[in-house]
């Protein structure tokens, strides 16, 4: 699923391509998906995209802001005036635009559209009035973010409160929002340490190491414009290249470049894919 570096990507491309568009018109072609009123968000003008952890907020002047969730495989693509040179579609646009898998297009003025495709369906779209964003449903639940307000001290303090998995930690959103697979398990080789180890048996070194850690990958994430695993794509129709520059996630049978000692090995833990060097993380 998209983390905090995909969706920051999508993020920093809807602010260069929507701020100042029109809504003109939404087609919804799915009302599972599109959650709210249309008449909400027709004739108001894009002022600023937000992101909260893994959510995207498009905020309108008209008060109301349109969240979007993509999930595993949902898709915000572009097509307009504030797209000098239309770059060719990544394959992973099943079906391209409009396709079968197309369920909400916003027509925007100047001859613009933002197409929002999802094979699987899972993600959403809500209209929600835009004071209401940051105590909402799911953004209210959402815990401090790295970049945001994750301080070194909160980290250390919820860590300390449990014996969990100091990975499945990470990856709850209600404590940190915005880190995944992909980046919990780069973040926990760089900092040598074992995925499966309690949360609260980090010592303050290793804690401090891991949040060091854990904004490193992410940032990394972010240069690479997201890593493009099922169905990630940015809103110009491009796929990101941080796949190709992971440290430990899908590394395994390859040798650990750190310590050269031993290939990385891979287990389910709390069923998801964990990616660790034996010699080295402890
Ligand atoms: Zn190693």
């Amino acid at each position: 699923m998209p983390e905090l570096p995909e969706v920051e990507s999508i993020k920093l491309q809807l602010q260069k391509y929507l701020v100042n568009h029109v809504i003109q018109d939404v087609e919804i072609c799915n009302t599972k998906i599109f959650q709210g009123n249309p008449e909400d968000v027709i004739r108001a003008k894009v002022i600023s995209v937000r992101r909260f952890a893994k959510v995207l907020s498009i905020d309108l002047s008209n008060g109301n802001s349109v969240l979007i969730h993509v999930k595993l495989t949902g898709q915000l693509i572009y097509r307009g005036p504030n797209l000098k040179k239309v770059p060719e579609m990544s394959k992973k646009v099943t079906g391209g635009i409009p396709g079968p898998h197309t369920h909400v297009i916003f027509k925007l003025d100047r001859n613009g559209f933002l197409y929002y495709n999802d094979v699987r369906r899972f993600g959403w779209i809500k209209v929600i009035k835009t004071a209401e964003v940051e105590t909402s449903g799911f953004v209210g639940k959402l815990g401090p973010e790295p970049f945001g307000k994750l301080t070194l001290d909160y980290f250390q303090s919820i860590l300390s409160k449990t014996k969990r998995a100091i990975k499945v930690v990470l990856m709850d959103q209600t404590k940190f929002g915005g880190v995944g697979n992909i980046y919990a398990n780069d973040a926990l080789w760089l900092a040598k340490i074992d995925p499966k180890k309690s949360a609260n048996s980090l010592s303050p070194g290793e804690q401090s190491k891991l949040y060091k850690a854990i904004h490193d990958v992410l940032k990394e994430g972010i240069k690479y414009g997201g890593a493009s695993e099922l169905a990630f794509v940015t809103p110009d129709g491009r796929e990101g290249n941080y796949q190709d520059h992971t440290l430990a996630y899908a590394k395994e049978g390859t040798l650990c470049p750190r310590c050269k000692k031993a290939k990385f090995t891979k287990y389910f833990l709390s069923g998801r894919g964990t990616y660790v060097c034996p010699a080295c993380q402890r």
